[in-house]
């Protein structure tokens, strides 16, 4: 196999599009920032309880939630040196003089741009590549949260309500028979 031209030449001025996180937060889109779930059980009972979707561990529910924003930006690069390896799918790679040469971060030729405007041509849709990817792992976290949290939650207030019935019931009953006694005396 023969060695192939490079695109670009030690010292020229290439671009790379990139993209990099920042971590954002929005409202919680299940309780809008109110922190409370409202239900209505099949027996008409009515009960609040704090959003599962936005809690955060023993600090309950923020009623926002932290997600990932994706930015895209064009790094300016010089080329420092050239690589080739016949038996890779992109055959010519370079290392770059702001990002380390000899060790240091590998560019593909594929991923380099000789001008800016070809570079920020790219970034529309690298975001919304990336952005696509992580929504689609976030919705899939939060149903599963929402479905392993929220029945469970409401199961165990449930357990707890039916407690504090019965120890009222209870004491209503200690309270008749000290009534009693004192009516007997
Ligand atoms: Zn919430």
């Amino acid at each position: 196999m023969s060695i192939p031209t490079p695109k670009y030449a030690i010292g020229a001025t290439v671009y790379a599009a990139n993209t990099r996180q920042s971590p954002s937060f929005e409202p919680c889109p299940d309780c809008l920032g109110t922190k409370v779930w409202h239900s209505v059980l099949a027996s008409g009972e009515e009960l609040d309880f704090s959003c599962p979707t936005c809690r955060e561990g023993y600090q309950g529910s923020s009623g926002r939630l932290r997600y990932t924003r994706v930015e895209g930006y064009v790094e300016e690069l010089t080329i420092g040196s050239v690589r080739f390896d016949t038996a890779s799918e992109y055959p010519v790679k370079y290392m770059c003089v702001e990002t380390g040469v000899g060790s240091g971060r590998v560019y593909e030729e594929h991923r380099l741009q000789a001008t800016l405007e070809e570079a920020q041509a790219l970034l529309p849709k690298m975001v919304a590549d990336y952005t696509a990817a992580l929504e689609k792992r976030r919705a899939f976290n939060r149903s599963s949260r929402i479905k392993e949290n929220a029945g469970s939650m409401a199961a165990h207030y449930r357990a707890k309500i039916r407690q504090c019935k019965r120890e009222i019931e209870s004491c209503e009953r200690g309270l008749a028979r000290e009534a009693q006694k004192k009516e007997v005396r």
